[in-house]
């Protein structure tokens, strides 16, 4: 490993401080789990490291006037026990629950998700489809903006040197909606996710579907809304017959932004089954028949 200053600071205000001054050649820790194995490998250079994982204020969920708040630091383990999370926004929850082993849960921190922007990263996806935004701060200030544009191609985003990604938040899930997510991999097998599809959607009284975001991960570089799928369920009533009429859709869609890679015969099939499942949490959620058992 190549020799660098460390620092630990206790305070956002003095690991924004410390950003300023070393950003020309500085790397962030958080949980670790990630960064860690880049470093022993040299992939990182930096003369500077800052360790973030002690800043306590970055560490929360809250739900304040119908918006859920998630500080960066917030470990896949606090949201998967976050009884919030786990009863109003499943799509998150069970992006949490499936990353990994329990010691990588524990470790691994939402922001550093977010921020590593992995192919495999399984709680992009989830927030994509919950439509939320990311805080980034820097000694200079603030800016916000919807996860999407935070993405700004493969493996990039549009965080700088002197910044970190504080915050995550995206609008409560209300009594209408429900939300899903489901990855293909094996839990406890450190399986990384093959396709991972979250969605949530919304009804209206009469069961008629007023509002649909679908996202597929792992299959393209980032993760995707599908608005071709989203189109053809607004206006459909939630049913089981209704999701099934999009199965082959979903395959054409894999298959569209895939052509020639190897494994597009097993994704193209695969994701029938994915959207299956998906949606058949969506109806348990919403108490109708054909949901999961
Ligand atoms: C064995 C194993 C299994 C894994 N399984 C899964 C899995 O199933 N699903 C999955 O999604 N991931 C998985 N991962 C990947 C990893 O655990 C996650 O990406 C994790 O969330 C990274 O968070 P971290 O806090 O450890 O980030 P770190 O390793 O500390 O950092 C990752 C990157 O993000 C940057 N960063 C971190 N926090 C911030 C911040 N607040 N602001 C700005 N930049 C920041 C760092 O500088 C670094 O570039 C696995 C990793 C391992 C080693």
């Amino acid at each position: 490993m190549k020799e660098f200053s460390f620092f630990s600071p206790g305070t956002l205000d003095e690991a924004l401080s410390l950003l300023s001054q070393h950003k020309d050649s500085v790397s962030v820790i958080a949980g670790g789990t990630d960064i860690v194995l880049e470093l022993n490998e040299r992939a990182h250079t930096a003369q500077a490291v800052v360790d973030i994982s002690k800043i306590k204020d970055l560490r929360y969920v809250k739900v304040v006037d119908g918006v859920v708040r998630i500080g960066a630091l917030s470990t896949f383990t606090d949201l998967e026990n976050d009884p919030y999370i786990r009863d109003h926004v499943k799509s998150l929850y069970s992006a949490c629950y499936y990353v990994g082993s329990p010691q990588i849960r524990n470790l691994g921190t939402i922001g550093g998700n977010v921020a590593n922007a992995s192919v495999a990263g399984d709680t992009p996806t989830a927030l994509i489809s919950l439509d939320a935004t990311v805080v980034l701060r820097s000694a200079a200030g603030k800016r916000e903006m919807k996860i999407t544009d935070f993405y700004s191609g493969a493996g990039k985003t549009q965080l700088e040197k002197d910044e970190l990604l504080t915050e995550i938040y995206f609008d409560a899930p209300t009594e209408n909606m429900a939300t899903a997510y489901t990855k293909l991999g094996k839990r406890k097998a450190l399986v990384i996710v093959v396709i991972g599809l979250a969605v949530l959607l919304e009804r209206d009284c009469n069961n008629i579907c007023s509002k649909a975001q679908v996202v597929i991960g792992a299959v393209a570089r980032y993760p995707k809304r599908l608005p071709s799928i989203e189109h053809y369920l607004v206006g459909k009533p939630i049913t089981k017959e209704t999701f099934e009429g999009c199965r082959d859709m979903f395959s054409q869609i894999v298959y569209d932004m895939i052509p020639t890679r190897a494994s597009v015969g097993y994704k193209k099939e695969s994701v029938k089954g994915v959207a299956n499942k998906t949606f058949n949490s969506i109806l348990k959620d919403f108490s109708l028949s054909g949901g999961e058992e």
